[in-house]
């Protein structure tokens, strides 16, 4: 059976992901946008919006609790 996939629910990896932002995607936590910019570190700032990683609600600020599906939001550094 070659039909195995895996799918995490509300893990969405995209070219602007990080690998770390992948790799804590397990915990429901605030996913920042963020943008292009030059002398910032990674060449990236962040935003204040931000996704949930598992509804991907967007919020203007980060809450404890996600005001959409109600998850229990971990800070990630
Ligand atoms: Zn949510």
């Amino acid at each position: 059976m070659q039909n195995r996939q895996i799918r995490k629910k509300g893990v969405r990896v995209g070219k602007n992901e990080s690998a770390m932002d992948a790799l804590v995607g397990s915990v429901p936590h605030w996913i920042h946008h963020k943008v292009e910019a030059e002398g910032y570190i990674g060449g990236y700032k962040y935003l204040p919006q931000c996704d949930c990683s598992e509804c991907g609600f967007t919020s203007n600020i980060e809450h404890d609790v996600c005001p959409h599906c109600g998850a229990k939001m971990h800070l990630i550094k």
